[in-house]
This record gives C-alpha cells, sequence and structure tokens, in this order.
C-alpha cells in the first residue's frame, strides 16, 4: 500500500533500485538520508523513515545550513526503508541517472505527532548526520511559492535550517560535494559500474545537466580505463578504491574532516 506509488514507477527487471519492503519493527532511532541524484536535473532527495518507509522529499538547490535560505522541496512519494543507503548508478527509464548517498544519520521529531505535523504542513525536527545536523522545519507552501513547478497540489514544502549552533553560512553543497558511503563524487560511481550504457541516449543532453552527464561520463570512463589498465588494481578491485580513496584523503582539509565525523548512532 505504502509503496505502491514507488512500485508503479519502476521496472525492477531494469533498475538495481530496491523493491523494498515496509519495515515492521519499532526502532529506537529513526534513518534519515539525502541522496545526491542527476537525473533529467540535479537534485536532493531529503528522506526521513516514518511508520516504515522513507518520507521523501526532492530538493533542487539542496539544503542550505542559512536559516535565511528557504529551499524548495517538492514532497514525492514513499521509499521503502532499505532505499536509504542506495547508491548507483540507474541505467534506464524512471530517475535515470546516478545516485550519491550524500548524507545519512538519525532524525528526531520536535513534535509528538508527525502525522498531525504532516497533515498541518509544518514538521519541526532534529538531524543528526554527517553534514546535517541541529533543527530544521519543512513546511507546505500550498504552491504560492515562486517557482514552484506545480501550483496548489500541496506538494511543494520550503525545507529551513533553524538558527543554532549547526547553522551558518558555509555553503554545504559544495564544501562536502562528495559520497558519505563511498567517498566518491559522481564520475567514482559511475566508473565503478558501466560508463558506456550512455555513450548515446544518456538522461539529459542540453543544457547544463546535459553537460555534466557528459563531463561525469567522459571522467568514469577515464577512470575504469586507468584502473583496467592497472595489473595491482584489477587484481583487487578494492585495493583500488582504497588507494583512491586514500589519495583523496590526503587533500581533505582538517575542517572538512570534521564536516564529515560519523554520527553517534545506536547499534
Ligand atoms: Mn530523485
Amino acid at each position: 500500500m505504502a509503496l505502491d506509488e514507488y512500485r508503479k514507477k519502476r521496472d525492477f527487471t531494469k533498475t538495481p533500485e530496491p523493491a523494498g519492503t515496509v519495515l515492521k519493527k519499532k526502532r529506537p532511532e529513526l534513518f534519515f538520508c539525502v541522496q545526491k541524484h542527476l537525473a533529467s536535473h540535479l537534485h536532493y532527495d531529503f528522506r526521513l523513515e516514518h511508520n516504515g518507509v522513507l518520507l521523501s522529499w526532492a530538493v533542487p538547490k539542496g539544503p542550505s545550513l542559512n536559516p535565511k535560505d528557504k529551499r524548495l522541496a517538492m514532497h514525492v512519494e514513499d521509499h521503502p526503508y532499505d532505499y536509504g543507503e542506495f547508491e548507483g548508478v540507474i541505467p534506464e527509464g524512471y530517475g535515470a541517472g546516478i545516485v550519491m548517498l550524500w548524507d545519512e544519520g538519525t532524525w528526531a521529531p520536535e513534535v509528538d505527532d508527525v502525522d498531525a505535523a504532516l497533515k498541518k504542513g509544518d514538521l519541526k525536527f532534529t538531524l543528526n548526520g554527517y553534514k546535517l545536523k541541529g533543527s530544521w522545519v519543512l513546511v507546505r507552501t500550498g504552491g504560492r511559492y515562486p517557482g514552484a513547478r506545480s501550483g496548489g497540489d500541496g506538494r511543494s514544502w520550503l525545507l529551513i535550517k533553524h538558527r543554532d549552533e549547526w547553522s551558518g553560512d558555509l555553503d554545504i553543497t559544495t564544501f562536502a560535494p562528495r559520497s558519505v558511503k563511498s567517498d566518491g563524487d559522481f564520475a567514482d560511481i559511475l566508473g565503478d559500474k558501466t560508463p558506456e550504457i550512455w555513450r548515446s541516449n544518456r538522461p539529459a543532453k542540453g543544457g547544463d545537466t546535459g553537460a555534466m552527464f557528459a563531463r561525469i561520463i567522459a571522467q568514469a570512463e577515464k577512470l575504469k580505463a586507468t584502473n583496467a589498465g592497472n595489473p595491482v588494481e584489477s587484481k583487487t578491485s578494492h585495493e583500488g578504491t582504497k588507494a583512491r580513496r586514500a589519495s583523496k584523503a590526503s587533500k581533505t582539509t582538517k575542517a572538512s574532516k570534521s564536516a564529515r565525523t560519523k554520527p553517534k548512532r545506536a547499534s
């Protein structure tokens, strides 16, 4: 029931995304994640675990730590709980493109009744992720927000950071652009799979997104060729990944390391 719309949009013989189930068990901590998704347009899928599924909003510009920024967040279909740590390549169909696990952690509502808050269109909550922390709010706009694509259908919300010790001017999407799962960028994720799939007919051709795809595909093909041409790395691809990670890690600053500090999680 809860995942009908999610399943209707996908052909699971063609996508690596999980068909998923609704999580039955009540858990002491609730999961949240943000998946950076390069599809027909770049956006950030913001997901909160609730009643065994992931409530989902697509945020075109991504979250901002600045309380003055009101980021448009389009409410989309619930996703299965096990979608939460998905990272990979959707070769064709709905959402075709590259998915990166950009942030994950736990969340806690700042209200007693989440369903009532959702119905009202005003959900306050606290995040404890690698990149996003502290108090936030999702407010429904009723489609009046300029730039909202579909007016009045109740799908447009705003994602806003509350002022606290975790708010600030730091542009978090630029400062910490990589995966919290693999530490890779889009080219790394695509390069680990099949960059050649979109040599023709890529998910976006024109404009900025098309240019971004062209650049990432070229980069990914080069990465894959380099890895294949290196006997040490081709023997154990895992070691190759580790070496790449290590060389990246050496370039990261102290500040960026602290932005990726693991959140406290109950086991
Ligand atoms: Mn998406």
